[in-house]
């Protein structure tokens, strides 16, 4: 019964994390006005703001003047609310539920921001990462040393690799928005998981940019958002990095 409720609760949250994938690049409040259809501005009203369901029952068109709502409000509703489930499932109903549960719907705001703007907001990623060094205090998957050497090693080492890649080929190739990215997800999963990430990030982020390369025909210039495949990366090690980790180990004993 309560992991129907994680899910729905997790769907409320991601209508509100659409807000925000709306708000904060163009730097408005998050609260004030409400809900508004962005084409025709009429106010949206309660019955039709219904995560998830309104999407389904309005057959993605406004009620008013038909214009198109984006795919983008049911796919965040839906992929919160699955967050949502699985890390209930992982931490129960606990503090560790609630701050990673405050984790993963940052990355995902920061993950479709990013994918639009080409820009990671400094308002998510620096209080985040001063949320997750204090979480450790009270979290028992962390400690509050492996938290800030996380954020350490997570700003210092993608702060290194930037520079290099900048010293190498005379242009920007990872943004500042990455490193402090990086810093976040130390803060909250550890040094080790930011090691993980980097790795499974740059992996993912290769075969990925290879694939578009060939589909679009486009040279090395063209930039790839990095932040969504960190986002993914991080996920990977909130879910599974001690296996992971425990598997790299065994082989290489
Ligand atoms: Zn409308």
């Amino acid at each position: 019964m309560l992991d129907v409720f994680s899910m729905i609760f997790g769907a409320i949250v991601g209508s509100f994390l659409n807000v925000c994938i709306c708000r904060v690049p163009k730097e408005e409040s998050i609260i004030h006005p409400g809900s508004h259809c962005p084409h025709c501005q009429i106010p949206i009203r309660f019955y039709d703001n219904i995560p998830l369901v309104s999407y389904f029952l309005l057959k993605g068109k406004c009620r008013h003047c038909r214009a198109g709502i984006s795919s983008q409000y049911p796919i965040v509703e839906g992929v919160t609310a699955l967050s949502s489930f699985l890390l209930f499932a992982k931490f129960g109903l606990s503090w560790s539920y609630l701050f990673y549960f405050s984790f993963v719907a940052s990355l995902i705001v920061i993950t479709v921001i990013d994918l639009y703007h080409q820009v990671i907001p400094d308002v998510i990623s620096l209080p985040g990462t001063g949320i997750g060094l204090l979480a450790s205090l009270i979290l028992p998957q962390i400690t509050f040393l492996n938290s800030l050497t996380g954020i350490l090693l997570g700003g210092g080492s993608l702060f290194l690799v930037a520079a290099l890649y900048q010293w190498l080929f005379k242009r920007e190739g990872m943004g500042g928005g990455d490193v402090k990215l990086l810093a976040m997800i130390g803060a909250f999963l550890g040094w080790r998981a930011v090691i993980l990430t980097i790795l499974s990030s740059s992996l993912i982020g290769s075969v990925t940019g290879i694939i578009i390369m060939v589909a679009k025909g486009k040279d090395s210039k063209y930039a790839i958002p990095f932040g969504p495949f960190l986002s993914l990366g991080a996920v990977i090690s909130l879910f599974h990095g001690e296996e992971i980790i425990t598997w790299y180990l065994y082989l290489n004993r």
